[in-house]
């Protein structure tokens, strides 16, 4: 699917449910930091090596909670208007200039520190 109709999926669910009414951006933006957030508790307590270890085992919850902050970001961008598939692209080119690959490859530097 592409991004567009990823989009449309999402809205549709939202609209059938007439859930719109509790979808301020506001409301968004803290749904997806708290989706944010469900991410990082699958790793919480957890050493690198521990979750490099147990990513198989994890990899079901990750991808539910990766897909609920994709869900909130779709639906904020959709409903302020951003076009998403433009955005990623525009703020790709800009990172691109940023960090030439023959400067930054391998090193893990601060654009301005480069
Ligand atoms: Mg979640």
């Amino acid at each position: 699917m592409e991004i567009q109709e990823i989009t449309e999926a999402i809205r549709r669910f939202r609209d059938e449910r007439d859930w719109k009414q509790y979808h301020h951006p506001k409301d968004l933006a803290m749904a997806l930091s708290i989706e944010a957030a469900e991410v990082l508790e699958l790793f919480r307590f957890k050493s690198t090596s521990q979750i490099d270890t147990e990513m198989p085992k994890l990899k079901e919850a990750l991808g539910h909670e990766l897909a609920d902050c994709l869900y909130f970001i779709l639906l904020m961008a959709s409903d302020c208007g951003i076009d998403m598939k433009q955005a990623l692209e525009q703020k790709m080119a800009e990172n691109a200039k940023k960090y030439p690959v023959e400067l930054c490859r391998g090193k893990n530097l601060k654009y301005t520190e480069l």
